[in-house]
């Protein structure tokens, strides 16, 4: 299941979309966690509290890799303009096909926007995207349902990806703790 390589030309983006009753602070930002450790490049969100920018810009500089957090007004000019730029819509809803059956035609595109859902989803996603996609039909969270979406589309060879910068990296071990640490001046 793991035999593919982590295509060096997949481009992968996250939009998180939808209003929410009350901010979700802590969601949002293991929305963008889940992204980046999960080899996204970039999430784009709306009515966030700016301080999540600032707690992914510390992950980045002590784990290293270029992540962004881009804060957005409306989704909708997002998921035009990336849909005009050649990227497919992956939109994840528990109504949509089974990951199981969608997964073989969506590792095979190239730029991939990945759509999740805060609350209420607006009707108009499910025209825009050319994948409407269920981790199975009952509902959970946009935060296991990335992650299972981006484990599937990569074969868990995003966990081989290199984070370059990084001021710590972890060397896999199966007890303790391995951790390298890289000499600043700052
Ligand atoms: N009732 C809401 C709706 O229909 O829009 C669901 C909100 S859910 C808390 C937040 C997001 O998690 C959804 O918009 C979707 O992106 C994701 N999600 C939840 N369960 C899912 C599932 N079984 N498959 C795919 N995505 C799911």
């Amino acid at each position: 299941m793991h035999g593919k390589e982590l295509r060096k030309h997949l481009v992968i983006e996250v939009v998180r979309i939808g209003q929410r009753l009350v901010r979700d602070d802590r969601v949002t930002t293991h929305v963008a966690l889940v992204s980046r450790g999960f080899g996204a490049e970039r999430i784009y969100m709306t009515e966030v509290n700016p301080e999540i920018k600032d707690t992914i810009g510390k992950i980045n500089n002590t784990w290293g890799g270029n992540f962004e957090v881009e804060f957005i007004e409306k989704w909708k000019t997002i998921v035009k303009k990336k849909k005009d730029e050649g990227f497919k819509i992956v939109h994840l809803s528990m109504y949509g096909e089974s990951i199981n059956d969608a997964q073989e035609k969506i590792q095979e595109e190239e730029n991939l926007l990945i759509v999740v859902g805060a609350e209420k989803v607006p009707r108009e996603i499910y025209e825009l995207a050319d994948y409407n996609v269920g981790v199975g039909s009952q509902p959970h969270s946009e935060i296991s349902a990335l992650a299972i979406l981006l484990d599937r589309i990569q074969n868990g060879k995003q966990f081989e990806k290199e984070f370059p910068n990084a001021k710590r990296k972890i060397i896999p071990t199966k007890h303790g703790k391995n951790v390298q640490v890289k000499e600043t001046r700052d």
